[in-house]
Formats: C-alpha cells, sequence, structure tokens
C-alpha cells in the first residue's frame, strides 16, 4: 500500500500574512496533513502503541453471556418484600469458565461465583454476605430488585460494533477491549521513520574534543529522545556544517530510510541558513513566520516527497516549535489524530508584563502549593531552563499583566507525552 505523497506546496499559509499567530499556523497544518506512514496488519498483542489504521470490529460480544458480577446466590425473579426469604439450594454450582449446565427450578436457588454464566433460570444474584447458608437452604432478606448483581451479554460491547476506532493509538486500555472481544488482529500504522539532523559549522559531537568557537549538538540528542518517547522510529541522521551541498547530500542519503525530516539550525534567512536555501531551491520552501516566542521562522518544506520540519536552532526554541507544531503533526502523520495537549488553570507564582502581538510559552513548574513559577531567565540560550522545568506556561497573543495569583495555562510535560 502506496500512501500519497505530500504536494510541494502543501505548507502554503494564506498570502499577505506578516506574522501568523500560532493557532492559524496550528491550524493550517492540521489541515494539509494526513497519513503518510504506511500500514500493516499485525497481532494484536504486538501491536502496543500503534495507531490503528482501520476500524476494529468486536467478534464477539462483551461479556459474551449473562453472567454473575458477585460471588453469592442465583435465583430468578426479584423479591419486592421485605420479609425474610428462605429458598432451597440446588446440587452442584456455576462458576467462572464451569458453567452449570441444567435449568434452576422456579423457588430454587444456585451457589454462583463471579464470571459464571448464569444458569438457565436465573436472573438475579444475592450477594453472599447477604446470606445465611444452613441446611441446603439460604436465607436473606428481601427486597432485591430482579436483575441485581447480574451482567447482561454484551452489555459492555456488542459483537459486530466498531470497538476501536480508526485512527486511536492502541494503550493498555485498547488492547484490553480488543482482546476481550476476540479481536486477533489489527491493521496498524507502521511507526512513523522521524530523521533528526543538526545543523552548523560550529556543532561537534559529543565525546570529541571541541575548539573554543564550537559547541556540542544540544538538539540532536533532545530530538532524538522526543521522538523515541513518543513512540516514533528514530533515525539519527547525525549533523552537517552549513554547506549547501553536504546538506543536499545528506537529505538524499535518508531517502527510503524516513518518513519525516526534523532540522535544526539554518531555518532563517540569514547568509548561512541553508536549510531554507535548499528547500527554496526545490521550490518547495514556506518559510512560517509565526507569532511565537521562543520561535524564529518555520522552515516547511518537502525534499524528494518527504516532509521537512526546519526547527531554529536554539534548542529552547526547537523544543517550543517541536511541541507545539512537530509533534502534533507527527500524529496526523503516523494515522493519528491531531490533538492540543491539555492545559490546567493554575495560579502564578511570578509576575510579568506581556506585550501584544504574538504567543510567549515560558519554561515553569508547579510549587508545591499548586502554582505556577517560570525558570528565572527567559534567555532562549538557557538550555539549563528546559531540564529545570516540568512543563510551560502559555501566554496567549494578547498584552497581558500578571501579578502572582492571577490564573495562567500551565501545560505539563506530560501532556506533550513526555515528562
Ligand atoms: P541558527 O538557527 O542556525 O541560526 O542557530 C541559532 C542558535 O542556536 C545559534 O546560537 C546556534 O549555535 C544554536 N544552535 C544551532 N543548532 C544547535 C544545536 N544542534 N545544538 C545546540 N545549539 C545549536
Ligand atoms: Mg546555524
Amino acid at each position: 500500500m502506496q500512501p500519497p505523497r505530500l504536494k510541494n506546496d502543501c505548507f502554503a499559509l494564506p498570502p499577505g500574512v506578516d506574522w501568523t499567530p500560532v493557532d492559524e499556523a496550528q491550524a493550517r497544518l492540521r489541515d494539509c496533513l494526513s497519513p503518510i506512514a504506511q500500514t500493516e496488519r499485525l497481532a494484536t498483542t504486538r501491536a502496543e502503541g500503534r495507531y490503528l489504521a482501520q476500524d476494529a470490529v468486536a467478534a464477539r460480544s462483551n461479556p459474551p453471556c449473562a453472567n454473575s458480577a458477585v460471588d453469592g446466590y442465583g435465583f430468578a425473579g426479584g423479591i419486592a418484600s421485605g420479609a425474610v426469604q428462605i429458598l432451597p439450594l440446588v446440587e452442584g454450582r456455576a462458576a467462572a469458565g464451569a458453567a452449570f449446565g441444567a435449568v434452576v427450578p422456579e423457588g430454587h436457588a444456585i451457589r454462583i461465583l463471579t464470571g459464571a454464566p448464569l444458569p438457565k433460570g436465573v436472573d438475579t444474584v444475592v450477594l453472599q454476605e447477604d446470606v445465611t447458608v444452613e441446611d441446603g437452604k439460604i436465607a436473606f432478606y428481601g427486597p432485591v430488585k430482579q436483575g441485581s448483581n447480574a451482567r447482561k451479554a454484551g452489555e459492555d460491547v456488542a459483537a459486530g460494533a466498531a470497538v476501536v476506532r480508526a485512527g486511536a493509538r492502541l494503550r493498555a486500555a485498547e488492547l484490553a477491549i480488543l482482546a476481550a472481544t476476540g479481536v486477533a488482529q489489527v491493521e496498524v500504522f507502521r511507526p512513523l521513520r522521524i530523521g533528526v539532523l543538526s545543523t552548523g559549522d560550529e556543532l561537534g559531537a559529543l565525546g570529541t574534543p571541541l575548539a573554543p568557537d564550537q559547541i556540542y549538538d544540544a538538539n540532536g540528542p533532545m530530538l532524538l529522545s522526543l521522538v523515541a518517547r513518543w513512540g516514533y522510529a528514530p533515525v539519527d541522521l547525525g549533523h552537517v556544517g552549513d554547506d549547501r551541498d553536504a546538506l543536499r547530500a545528506r537529505l538524499d542519503s535518508a531517502r527510503g530510510a524516513v518518513d519525516v525530516i526534523l532540522t535544526s539550525g539554518g531555518a532563517s534567512a540569514g547568509d548561512e541558513d541553508h536549510v531554507s536555501a535548499l528547500l527554496k531551491e526545490s521550490g518547495s520552501l514556506q518559510a512560517w513566520r509565526i507569532a511565537l516566542k521562543p520561535g524564529r521562522p518555520l522552515a516547511l518544506g518537502v525534499w524528494d516527497g518527504v516532509p521537512v520540519f526546519g526547527l531554529p536552532g536554539n534548542p529552547v526554541a526547537a523544543m517550543v516549535c517541536t511541541l507545539i507544531f512537530a509533534e502534533p503533526a507527527f500524529r496526523v502523520l503516523g494515522g493519528g489524530q491531531w490533538r492540543a495537549p491539555h492545559g490546567y488553570s493554575v495560579p502564578a507564582a511570578f509576575r510579568k508584563n506581556k506585550k501584544p502581538g504574538r504567543r510567549e510559552y515560558l519554561r515553569a513548574r508547579l510549587t508545591e502549593g499548586g502554582a505556577a513559577e517560570v525558570f528565572a531567565s527567559e534567555g532562549s540560550g538557557r538550555i539549563s531552563g528546559l531540564a529545570w522545568a516540568q512543563g510551560l506556561v502559555e501566554i496567549d497573543d494578547g498584552a497581558r499583566q500578571i501579578a502572582p495569583g492571577d490564573p495562567v495555562r500551565y501545560i505539563p510535560f506530560s501532556s506533550f507525552g513526555f515528562d
């Protein structure tokens, strides 16, 4: 199965827009993307973490037949009166996996255990704790509603129903209901293969000595970690200098091995911004100028049919742009659904005078008392602030004067799928 390739201009923004608001940029991305990962049929037990490519249809009902919800005694019909009831017990019992084959005659009761199919002649169960057993009889007080402590066949899921929808990610709960309804195989997307490439003449790999004017590649390990944590297949494309031919060769070398490429650095319009230059050369560059701090232009394009997300080089900006744009985009490309992260309104533990005209994300974490404190410096080169933080405070595009105690929106890193 070969999914459609992305069109060269798929990332085009409406003309005339100068600084695109985050919401608009996200809506644009959501609308232009569709799944590109390949699909395969897998045993359900091997499909953990995958996105479902087709609705999964229940092969049998859950529960498959009426059964007891408790350990107790089963009989037919409810009891309206509050008087003491005495019922003779039939021989034998009904247990999970060992059904009682005969009919329970009217006016009789049977010992029944949790999960046991209700024998013929039983539709109601009284809890063993409410019963006295003596001389082959049980005694208990009414009233007991008809159908008490009994589960109906198919009351949870009926055979033939779509039990998990296409686009859902198969997690513990989905695997449980698929197994319960007898779905042994599922059509799922292969994990999206995401190439991560760092760019810049100043970069060196960890473990090698560097000249004073060089820095270690921080984005590579950061982005590879996010990609792996999100359940995709990370492909380490290393780093290349600010050299268009080298960059072209590296992108070409990834052909067939990746579904998406995430680059960092060189994404603006300067002399050494070779990611944008190369995408421009290929005719697919869409330089998104997003009204967002931290974050400068995002360079989006398509290289040989493969979508490229050109992130800013600054690690704080690269992280924020990845969380805000790339993560939901990967979900869609990988066969899932666009999802906005859950945020929570909490009191601010800081003061800030925010200018209008752009969305801001502050590195933040919660105090013991549940207020959001922010990292001491907003400097986007302060990578340590990312490690200090446990989430982001999102401040909307307008102007805002924030004083301690004012409500702010806090998005924990767990809402972005990592923590
Ligand atoms: P650029 O977007 O290429 O102009 O880079 C912006 C800033 O981020 C510069 O200070 C770069 O040195 C820095 N930078 C770029 N790539 C990385 C990287 N992979 N790791 C750490 N810092 C980087
Ligand atoms: Mg650079």
